[in-house]
């Protein structure tokens, strides 16, 4: 069909899936192979150790799912809990809401602290509440580290700071999907529990891999969890995993994928890749503050440096500036969910981006604003990105020249 063609690469700016580098792209062009063959723990067995870096956890053990991010919700809950244990949530978003929609039902009971969406997690809030539970009947604490639905980042560090001051023995859930291996996450130093990501974001792969960290505590909870669970079970996984097989066919092209960034995050480094999300997210809030338009993170405390949710102007539809954006542009923004349909859209700036291409989605982004009746200044907000970007690169060659 003439014209049905669309030249050049898809600006994929969506916060998840993210592009996945031609690199990852290789190594999964692979011929299929026995999942049971004596070879195949020489790819498998080092991904958990690896991963172990990923989480920064010595004694947590890391499960892999053929799943996204929802199977990993769903494991970590149904392997400690017990129907009709008890939960404490706060709901900020369409992430944080799912989340307890899916606890509620494997028939746990969720005590939701709700919090204006464009805030997040209140610590202080969460220990009063455990210092209320006085005979500990809360089991434990869920906190969505980076709410993706409104770009808002909540501090976990202050929530183990919470329960640790409430003296509560809750254990603490925490939903990394859109946050680990692109912020910092520290899961021995937090005392998470059970952390959960899926592939599609900050490990550059395509959606297909639920995975779950555990604590040590986590795993001494499953032993009295009677939660109907068969696929998810850690059990099988924990029989079968450390000899390098899965308990089923597992998702082998996806691994071979994994065992690429993997390698690339360690190539990078830990904290480079934090420093290149914080930096490329402070180029994104420039240009929304050129624009003279405003984040749905109410303040600089909640601001994300994985996605960026901007609300449009009273009148407008979030949702034609994306659809404008896509058809006209190629360049795919992320949709307002739920309360925040059609009052927003998102840039992600999450994986295996650089400023360039940030520059492509915020200069694509103007123009659909434009196209649709947004009369923000054409090139202000590529301009002010421009500018924090060339500063961070003065400052830093200025240190290294004083060094
Ligand atoms: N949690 C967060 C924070 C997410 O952003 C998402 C998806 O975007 C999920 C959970 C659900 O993950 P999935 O869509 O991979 O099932």
């Amino acid at each position: 069909m003439a014209g049905a063609r669309k030249p050049g690469r898809n600006f994929l700016f969506v916060p998840g899936p993210t592009n996945v580098p031609d690199r990852i792209l290789r190594a999964m062009h692979v011929a299929m192979e026995d999942h049971r063959s004596s070879d195949f723990p020489k790819l498998t067995l080092p991904l958990y150790e690896d991963l172990k870096r990923i989480f920064k956890t010595r004694d947590g053990q890391v499960f892999i799912y053929p799943s996204s991010g929802t199977g990993a919700w769903e494991a970590a809950l149904t392997n400690t809990c017990s129907p009709g244990d008890k939960l404490l949530a706060a709901r900020f978003g369409q992430f944080s809401h799912l989340w307890i929609e899916l606890a509620k039902r494997h028939g746990l009971e969720v005590f939701v602290q709700e919090e204006e969406w464009g805030t997040g997690v209140h610590p202080e809030k969460i220990e009063e509440a455990l210092r209320e539970d006085k005979n500990h009947a809360i089991k434990g604490v869920l906190v969505v580290h980076n709410e993706t639905a409104t770009g808002v980042t909540s501090n976990v560090a202050a929530v183990r700071r919470a329960i640790d001051a409430a003296n509560h023995p809750a254990l603490l859930y925490v939903d990394g999907v859109s946050s680990i291996a692109s912020l910092d996450f520290r899961f021995d130093e937090w005392r998470v529990d059970l952390a959960i990501t899926g592939s599609q974001k900050g490990l550059m792969l395509p959606a297909g891999l639920g995975i779950v960290c555990a604590s040590q505590k986590a795993l001494a909870a499953m032993k009295e969890a009677t939660c109907r669970r068969a696929y998810f079970d850690f059990t099988d996984h924990m029989k079968a995993n450390p000899t390098g097989y899965f308990p089923y066919t597992p998702a082998v092209t996806l691994l071979h994928g994994l065992r690429e960034s993997l390698a690339m995050l360690e190539e990078e480094g830990l904290d480079n890749v934090f420093a290149r999300h914080r930096h490329l997210a402070s180029g994104a809030r420039a240009a929304v503050r050129a624009w003279g338009l405003k984040l749905c993170a109410k303040e600089p405390k909640w601001h994300s440096d994985t996605v960026s949710a901007i609300m449009v102007p009273h009148g407008f539809n979030g949702a034609d500036v994306i659809d404008r954006a896509y058809r006209r542009y190629n360049l795919a923004l992320g949709a307002g969910l739920s309360q925040m349909a059609g009052k927003l859209f998102r840039i992600g700036h999450l994986g295996d981006l650089n400023e360039l291409m940030l520059l492509g989605a915020i200069s694509g982004a103007e123009m659909a604003m434009n196209d649709v009746g947004i009369e923000v200044e054409l090139g202000s907000g590529v301009a002010a990105a421009q500018a924090e970007f060339r500063g961070a690169a003065l400052a830093r060659e200025q240190k290294v020249a004083a060094e």
